[in-house]
């Protein structure tokens, strides 16, 4: 479980439900009483942004569209919810380190209550769609659960929507707040998974991947389905032993049934972060590729060696999950035609039948 040095909260929300279970399930760490958690931008590192812990309000809309269907990717009509900002990991390739740069303390958000009110107000507006919504975008779904305990709000809350599915994406095996409720199949926990060799040097403080399997294991018998990210694919020495093992012990861990969709997505990296990322830990090899901007400006492998690890990982996952949902995330339409065959579903179509799983 993380456990921040010091836990900063807003004196506004002082009462709130959500702060007393922190403090009760965080007895021995300092509280400090802020005035606003805007006081806190700019302070310290990156590196020291991960190890505080700030309770706030949200005073902004909780809910938007992903932001993985802009300019010219084929897009699976996403939505995320931001009950939290900033991660307690840090893995080397991640994009917050330069996305929250100038908004950096990691922090919950307590007022929850404001979001699933958003929320259902979008479901009970668009009885006739169904959405997939997640709360993986600016924080990992389930790093902060032992603390906040917002699983235990999230899930009944969907559990009872009809046309909503949230997805909880993470890298911890965080799980004990979910294992005695009924998600009813409207909640998918969902993990990134790489080989072992690219934990170890690019996934810092992630659970491992032994660890994430045995976790996969405890909530499919908890009722919940799962779902699997091989995202990002990282080319490294072995990469193809090594996607090819990751994916028989998936097929070992989660019968064929309880998976609701697999993922595969290339290491994206913007300008702005490859130089963070030099900074803070000199030229890695994930630097090292032979990478090429896109459309969206974010760097990624050459092409023909995306498609290359697509169209082989592909061969695995469909051998080992022949029906179920494999799309691409922030791909562009002829690398969608390449290793699949044909021009990607539209947005809705997609969305739907992932969201209908
Ligand atoms: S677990 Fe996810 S959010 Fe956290 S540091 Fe890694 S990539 Fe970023």
């Amino acid at each position: 479980m993380f456990v921040p040095e010091t836990i900063f909260v807003e004196r506004e929300v002082l009462g709130a439900p959500m702060v007393r279970r922190c403090r009760s399930r965080a007895p021995d760490v300092p509280v400090v009483e802020i005035d606003d958690r805007r006081q806190l931008l700019g302070e310290g590192d990156v590196a020291s942004s991960k190890r505080q812990l700030v309770l706030a309000l949200r005073r902004s809309a909780f809910l938007e569209h992903c932001p993985a269907g802009t300019r010219g990717m084929a897009c699976c009509n996403y939505l995320v919810m931001h009950f939290a900002s900033n991660c307690p990991m840090d893995c080397r390739y991640c994009f917050l380190q330069e996305y929250l740069a100038a908004n950096a303390p990691l922090t919950a958000f307590v007022n929850p209550e404001a979001g699933l009110a958003e929320i259902g107000a979008m479901l009970d507006a668009h009885p006739e769609r169904q959405f997939r919504i997640g709360t993986g975008e600016l924080a990992d779904s389930l790093a902060l659960d032992p603390l906040t305990g917002l699983s235990r709000e999230l899930v009944p809350f969907f559990a009872a929507r009809p046309n909503g599915l949230l997805e909880l994406k993470t890298k911890t095996t965080a799980i004990e707040d979910l294992l005695d409720l009924d998600p009813c199949d409207r909640v998918v926990v969902s993990w990134s998974l790489a080989p072992e060799a690219v934990v170890a040097t690019a996934e810092f403080g992630t659970a491992s991947i032994a660890h994430r399997l045995d976790a996969m294991r405890r909530v499919v018998a908890a009722g919940y389905k799962v779902g699997v990210h091989l995202d990002p694919l990282i080319e490294h020495d072995g990469w193809a032993e090594g996607y090819r093992e990751l994916i028989a012990a998936v097929a070992v861990a989660v019968p064929r049934d309880r998976l609701a969709w697999t993922s595969m997505g290339a290491l994206r990296l913007s300008p702005g972060l490859r130089t963070r990322i030099r900074e803070r830990f000199g030229p890695l090899p994930l630097l090292a590729g032979e990478q090429v901007p896109g459309l969206d400006g974010k760097w990624r492998d050459f092409q023909p060696l995306r498609v290359h690890m697509y169209r082989q990982i592909r061969a695995w996952l469909t051998e080992a999950f022949a029906d179920v949902p494999l799309y691409l995330c922030m791909e562009t339409p002829p690398v969608w035609e390449k290793v699949f065959g044909e021009t990607p579903p539209r947005e809705q179509l997609l969305g739907a039948t992932l969201a209908a799983r």
